[in-house]
């Protein structure tokens, strides 16, 4: 199903609370609060998500929080300011497995439409290295590494095409 995001819906400014007006920023027009002198775009979320394999199984949360709460899909989350993204993935891998992991290394990239925040760009993470023991934490119920044949379906369409993206990768002989 096509997924057609709505327009710009913010009418305030969220610092000073005075009304955004559109205004051309060199571009095109985009809100803009006169008194902060400040545009208010409107941009994907980064997002992160990793791969950590056992036996040729891969390593899958279950879901402890909306949206899609108990299904099954690759550990991770969204970046916060101040941290790169594979500072991120480290962090969320302390908070959902207690695992400390190492030797990241970027599968590809993928954009997915969100009705919760317009739209996520998620990077997809190997990780070459880990240790610890696997705990699950946080927004996370269950962790289980499965064989190929055995994974559950995934409802976030960015992890489906990332775990494509890591299987040819597999496949090629080339992680
Ligand atoms: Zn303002």
């Amino acid at each position: 199903m096509a997924f057609d995001p709505e327009d710009f819906c913010w009418n305030y400014c969220p610092i000073c609370g005075g009304r955004l007006t559109l205004c051309t920023d060199g571009e095109k027009e985009q809100p803009k609060c006169d008194r902060c002198r400040r545009f208010y775009y409107r941009n994907p979320v980064p997002a992160v998500c990793c791969f950590i394999t056992r036996d040729d199984s891969l390593l899958l949360a279950q879901r402890a929080v909306e949206p899609c709460v108990g299904e099954w899909t690759l550990p991770g989350g969204f970046v916060e300011i101040g941290e790169t993204t594979e500072e991120a993935v480290v962090r969320e891998m302390r908070e959902e497995t207690t695992l400390e992991i190492a030797s990241l290394r970027l599968v590809g990239v993928s954009t997915q439409q969100s009705r919760f925040y317009g739209a996520v760009t998620v990077l997809g993470y190997y990780v070459g290295e880990w240790s610890g023991t696997l705990q699950p934490c946080s927004d996370v119920l269950d962790l289980r590494f499965f064989s190929r044949e055995n994974r559950p379906p995934m409802p976030f369409q960015a992890h489906r095409e990332l775990v494509a993206m890591f299987d040819s990768l597999l496949e090629q002989a080339d992680l």
